[in-house]
């Protein structure tokens, strides 16, 4: 004890030292003047806003005569711009393609998750963006998603036989990272049940695709999100019908490919199936993930794997999940966007634009898909409180557009500038990825 209090003086110095070089160096005040400012929220835009950025945050944000400027702010010059939160894309498969993310960056896309991948899949990104010193794009994983035997991706996927099995793999999951944990449609009901239980414990999303598995029934045990407008279709299909698809997919996980389109063509969205599941979303308000891009089908045009005879069954089916995902809306579902990375009607990167428009084309205003694409993911994501909104304290990932989306929403391609955590990227660099 008196030795320590001999070098007591000296301690102090090095604590003092140790704080000096700890603190970072004077936070960059920056000011966006004169522009559109649509929040993310739903709310009407602010035609003449300002917006001012301190560090990695947003300080304030409003129309311009109520928000004071620091003197010492650096001025940026968009005036006449719309600025909108970054897109969150809470169904990006990462593949073997981690430029991907950097594209979708570039084109205003600022937090991304992965819904089934193997941590390894992703060192290469972070790899890249430690090396770029990027602020973003933030990744959320969810670790292989869980699914029963005979899985539909089997290298993307861990099975569990039992529901201790499903518990296990949960768990480990979480213990890696997984900051979301993805039930597959092989799993049964009781192992689903093990893997909500986890995430209930460990305070993170459970969300699901569940083709054959029943969306009332999970729902109802407190599954949080659905991935796929299509993960309806058995719930919107007499218990009949409902049962040959399950059989078939059973049999064939192959099955589903037209089998899905098949399936809601043929369904009644105001049938006494439909209503239940709308009144178990009612009750609920589970974040749905239509990703609509992936599904997009057109009259007269060939769809790979599909033969001539199929395509008109698969366009009157995609016209009824388009139906679909405004309905459980209405229910009270709250959407998401996820662009699946690689969808029919977008060139590389752009499937979170076609997603947005897509909502557009389900009945949604822009506005209500700019939501989808920002404060609702960021509530997917148990990240409400300081992601995809444009409020005070809130972190600062924006995206500068040269035109307004308030109408068209063809708008949100115009993107000009992206901003994550108070920082630009370098968006014609990523543009080449
Ligand atoms: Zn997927």
């Amino acid at each position: 004890m008196r030795r320590l209090l001999q070098h007591a003086p000296l301690i102090a110095l090095a604590v003092a030292a140790t704080l000096a070089a700890a603190r970072p160096p004077q936070e960059r005040v920056l000011v966006l003047e004169g522009v559109r400012i649509i929040d993310g929220t739903g709310r009407p835009p602010i035609e003449r806003g300002t917006i001012i950025i301190k560090g990695d945050r947003i300080q304030d944000a409003g129309p311009a005569d109520a928000v004071s400027v620091p003197h010492d702010a650096e001025r940026i010059d968009v005036a006449g711009r719309t600025v909108i939160p970054g897109l969150i894309d809470l169904h990006f498969h990462i593949e073997d393609d981690p430029k991907l993310a950097l594209r979708q960056l570039s084109h205003g896309v600022t937090s991304f998750r992965d819904p089934g991948q193997w941590n390894e899949k992703f060192v290469e990104l972070r790899r890249i963006i430690a090396a770029d010193d990027l602020p973003g794009p933030r990744i959320f994983t969810a670790g292989p998603h869980i699914d029963g035997e005979h899985p539909a991706y089997p290298a993307d996927s861990v099975v569990a036989r039992d529901p201790e099995e499903a518990r296990r793999e949960a768990e480990i999951n979480v213990r890696e990272g997984a900051s979301a944990l993805k039930i597959y449609f092989r799993l049964p009901f009781a192992s689903a049940q093990a893997v909500i239980a986890v995430c209930n414990a460990h305070h993170i999303p459970c969300t699901a695709h569940l083709e054959i598995l029943d969306a009332r029934e999970l729902i109802d045990a407190g599954l949080q999100g659905i991935e796929h407008i299509t993960s309806f279709g058995t719930s919107i299909v007499s218990r009949r019908t409902a049962q040959a698809y399950r059989q078939a997919v059973l049999a064939d996980n192959n099955a589903r490919r037209f089998g899905r389109y098949n399936l809601f063509a043929g369904a009644d969205l105001d049938g006494q199936e439909a209503r239940a599941l709308y009144d178990a979303l009612k009750a609920r308000r589970p974040w749905v993930d239509p990703t609509l891009a992936v599904f997009e089908r057109r009259a007269g045009q060939p769809v790979e794997g599909a033969t001539r005879e199929q395509v008109p069954t698969m366009v009157e089916g995609f016209a009824k999940m388009k139906a679909l995902t405004r309905r459980v809306a209405l229910a009270g579902a709250r959407i998401v966007m996820g662009g699946h990375s690689t969808v029919p009607y977008a060139t590389r990167g752009e499937a979170p634009w076609r997603e947005l428009e897509l909502l557009v084309e389900s009945g949604f205003t822009p506005l209500e898909a700019i939501t989808a694409g920002t404060s609702a993911g960021a509530g997917f994501l148990y990240r409400a409180d300081d992601l995809g909104a444009i409020r005070p304290s809130f972190r600062a990932d924006l995206v500068v557009l040269r035109d307004n989306p308030e109408r068209n929403i063809g708008a949100v391609r115009t993107v000009e500038r992206v901003m994550v955590g108070g920082r630009w990227v370098d968006v014609s660099r990523y543009r080449t990825y």
